[in-house]
This record gives C-alpha cells, structure tokens and sequence, in this order.
C-alpha cells in the first residue's frame, strides 16, 4: 500500500511539473492549468485515504466552505481584481503553514514531548516565521490593492530600523527555539509567532501599490518555501517538492518583474517607490498639458489608410473590457489591407500576463502579439501607434527624465510611429503618479473617452470609410 501511494504521489508530482510547462505558452495554458489539477485531486484523495478515519467531518466541512468560496469568487472576481486574489490566496498558504507548526507544538506537548527531534523543531519554527511573515504581508498587499488603505508608500523616519530590530527579534528568538529543541518558556513560540506577523506588516507597509505584484510574487515564494519545510516537519514528500515548486516559480517569477522595470527586488523592496520625489503626481481631473485632441473620423481615416498599426493596450484597457472591441476593429481595419501588430509590455496592466490573457479571451491570433524588444523594433516603421488605456508602460521619461521614478524602466516606444493616439478618458495619471511627456509631442494626439466606446466608433467610422 505504502508502494502505491508513493507511487500516486510521484504521479500528482508530475502532473503538477507538467501543468507548469504547458502554462509556458498561451495556447498549451488551459490544458497545463487542468493537469495541474487533476494532479491536486490525485494528491487530495491519497492524503484522504492515508488519514482514513482521521477527522472527516472536519475535513469535508472545511471541503465544502473552501470549495464553495474558491468557486463564487473564480465566477465573481473580475480580471481586474486577480491580482488581490492571489494576495489573499498566498496569505491563507503561508497562514496555513503557520496554523500547521502550531499544532505540531500543542500536540507534541500535549504528548507529554519535551525536546523536539532536531529535523521537526528547526521545520516547525521556520515554516512557523516565513508562513506567518506570508501571511500578514500578503493581507497588507490584499488592503492595498482592494483600496482599503491607501496604495502609497506608508514611510516614517528611522522605518528599517525598526524593521531590522524586529528581524533581529525573530532570528534571536528563532535560534533559541531550535537551540534548545523547543523546551524553552512557553511565551517563546507566541512572541516568535506575534514578531513574524509584525514583520509581515512592516515589511509591506512602506511598498506602494503599483510594486505590490512584484511583492506577492516575492510573498508567494515564502509561502512556498514555508510549505516545503513543513513537509519536512510532517515527512511529506509531495509537500516538500509542490512547496519547492511553488517557491522556485515565485522566485524566478519576482526576479522577471523586477528586470521588467529594469529595478532591482532592493529597490522594490526598500525603495518607497511612489512616495514623492522626482515627478509630481499629476492632478486628479488632470494637469495642464499641451495636448492635441483629434476627433473619431480623424483617427478612423488616419487607421484606415495606414499600412501598419500597432495597437498597445495597457490597464484601462481592462477596466473598460474593450478587448473584443479591439479586435473587432483590427479585423476591420485587416480587411482593408492594414497589417495589425499588438505592443504587450511585461508590466502592462495589474498582473503579469494581463494583456496577453484579455487578447486571447477575444481569439487575437497569438502571433501577432509581440513582446517589448520586437515591438520596439516595428514602431519606427510604423504608422500609427493606437494606445489603447496605457500610459505608464509608453512614457519617455523612463529613457530620459532622471529624476523621474520611472527612469530606466524599460517602456514601448510608442513615440517612434509616424503617428501616436492615446485613448483615455482623461488628462489622469497612470498607476505610478506621474506625467506623461508623450501627451504633449507633436507626433501625438488624444482621443477622450472610455475605451470600449471610442475603440466601437472607430470600428463603425472605418467600416464607412
Ligand atoms: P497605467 O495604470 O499606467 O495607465 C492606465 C491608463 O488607462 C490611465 O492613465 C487611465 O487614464 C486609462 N484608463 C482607465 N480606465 C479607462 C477607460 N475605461 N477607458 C480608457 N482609458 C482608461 O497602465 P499601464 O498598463 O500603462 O501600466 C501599468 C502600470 O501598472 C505600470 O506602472 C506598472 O508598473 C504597474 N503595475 C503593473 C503590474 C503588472 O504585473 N502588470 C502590477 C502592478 C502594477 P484615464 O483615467 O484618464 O482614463
């Protein structure tokens, strides 16, 4: 029996390696998505049958209200909110690898244990910290980014001091915890617990909004690895590898991020990004530009008789669901000839991959998405670049402003085409705060208005063109 489940768990495992690689490439995605999960289900009833007797009611009550909630919010939950929801899906990971080592403590004391086996009490009290740091870090990123608390930078004088005085708390306490194999005065493993959820705050507090993917991203690593290191404490292969799984896709997933705003994981970290200096924010309701602003028929007649439009959806793209507008109108304008190619910047939108997930809802051929180096080489011989709801990822000041927050960040250059039409609703900024120096080039031209309902007419007045 033991063979066969050893066995069931190497298969869960690779359904779960090959449910990674097919989440490599758009078109493979949704097949790797459900391998992953079969393998979750096979993993699920083999643990099941292993407790066999162990708590059931329990077990199918916390089935039935996880499953329920998981269900209501993956109909529910917009595209735009995704990024919370994993914020909040992290956090319970590393909460439940926190809630584990708790009672794998009060049981072993409860079993009149003194000394922990040394293998346990270092597992317990790791997966106990970095769980708990998951956990509290990852609600902090849930608040802000649901807009229960501000989304900027919370800083204060002497701020990683203090954050390294708690640090400094947590690996005092946690070597004398392992030191000692667990017997030591039983506040210890409450402080430990207390301080790892006070760094978890801490540490996000003073990250704003538009870093908080990078840092979930960073978070979902800790849980992983938290998960991985309870496997240790409860001898579970499956745990310690999809643990591992998980903490080396978060990592590999935070560092690709971070280069992606060509910024190290320090200065995402540390850097208060968004908490003043450089560039003022611009106003709400807008700061006084320069700016052109041209009319339907005008960018209609402009798309129509190009040869090569380069469309670049950014957020508002989401938030105004334009997506099967947009391609409604690159069909429209494909039939006249006009060559369609789509500008997808890494960190275009709220999470990464949010572009390419929208085109492909609205069946945009994978093959004309191009990622940023390749679309940096088509604008200058384009015609007309259509901003679509983006503007922090097409803002020249990242090449050239120094003071600018954004500076270095790599960005589309947009301001390359022949022509440049921005659709957004307002002279607004986008979600770093800052203006936006494109807006007022002579090349460029703004077309007011909610996405889907500017991207509609174009579609309409081209087709009568
Ligand atoms: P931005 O947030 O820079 O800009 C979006 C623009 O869309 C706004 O200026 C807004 O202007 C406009 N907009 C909003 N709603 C609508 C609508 N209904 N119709 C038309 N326009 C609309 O988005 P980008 O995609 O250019 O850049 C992404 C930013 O988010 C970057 O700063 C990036 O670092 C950050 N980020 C990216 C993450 C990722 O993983 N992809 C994660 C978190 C942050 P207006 O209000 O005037 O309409």
């Amino acid at each position: 029996m033991t063979v066969a489940f050893a066995l069931l768990d190497l298969l869960a495992i690779a359904l779960f390696i090959g449910g990674l690689h097919f989440l490599n490439a758009p078109p493979t995605a949704r097949f790797g998505n459900r391998l992953a999960a079969v393998g979750m289900l096979i993993a699920l009833v083999v643990v099941l049958v292993q407790t066999m007797g162990v708590g059931w009611w329990a077990i199918a009550i916390g089935i039935a209200v996880g499953g329920a909630i998981g269900v209501v919010a993956a109909v529910r939950v917009k595209m735009t909110a995704m990024p919370q929801m994993v914020a909040l899906y992290n956090g319970a990971g590393g909460g439940a690898a926190a809630l584990v080592s708790t009672v794998e403590l009060v049981v072993s004391r409860a079993n009149g244990v003194q000394a922990l086996d040394p293998v346990v009490a270092v597992s317990l009290a790791l997966s106990a910290v970095i769980g708990a740091v998951s956990f509290a870090g990852s609600l902090i990123a849930f608040a802000k980014l649901q807009e229960l608390m501000t989304g900027r930078p919370i800083t204060y004088v002497g701020q990683q001091i203090v954050n390294g005085f708690v640090a400094l708390a947590i690996l005092g306490l946690l070597g004398w915890f392992i030191a000692h194999l667990g017997v030591v005065p039983p506040w210890t493993y409450p402080a430990l617990l207390v301080a790892a959820l006070l760094l978890g705050i801490l540490f996000v507090l003073p990250i704003g909004g538009a870093d908080m993917p990078v840092v979930i991203s960073l978070l979902n690593s800790a849980t992983g690895v938290a998960v991985a290191i309870t496997g240790f404490e409860l001898s579970s292969t499956l745990l310690i590898i999809c643990g591992a799984l998980v903490g080396a896709s978060g990592t590999i997933l935070t560092i690709d991020m971070s280069r992606a705003m060509n910024r190290s994981l320090t200065n995402v970290l540390f850097g208060a990004f968004g908490a003043g200096g450089g560039t003022e924010p611009a106003a709400a309701g807008g700061a006084p530009q320069n700016v052109r602003s041209v009319s339907v028929d005008d960018v209609a007649a402009m798309l129509a008789y190009a040869s090569k439009v380069m469309f670049v959806p950014g957020y508002g793209m989401a938030v105004a669901q334009a997506q099967h507008g947009v391609k409604a109108l690159a069909d429209q304008l494909e039939k006249r000839d006009v060559k369609v190619l789509y500008a997808i910047h890494p960190v275009a939108g709220r999470m990464p991959g949010h572009m390419n997930v929208l085109l492909a809802e609205a069946n945009v051929p994978y093959e004309q998405l191009l990622d940023l180096d390749a679309a940096n080489a088509e604008f200058p011989t384009a015609d007309v670049a259509l901003v679509i709801g983006a503007n922090d990822v097409t803002n020249p000041a990242a090449r050239t402003v120094k003071s600018s927050p954004i500076y270095g960040m790599p960005i589309l250059d947009v301001d390359k085409a022949a022509n440049v039409v921005v659709l957004k609703r307002s002279m607004r900024s986008g979600f770093a705060g800052i203006e936006n120096p494109l807006y007022e080039l002579p090349n460029c031209s703004m077309l007011f208005g909610d996405a889907k309902a500017s991207v509609d007419a174009l579609t309409a007045a081209v087709k009568e063109l």
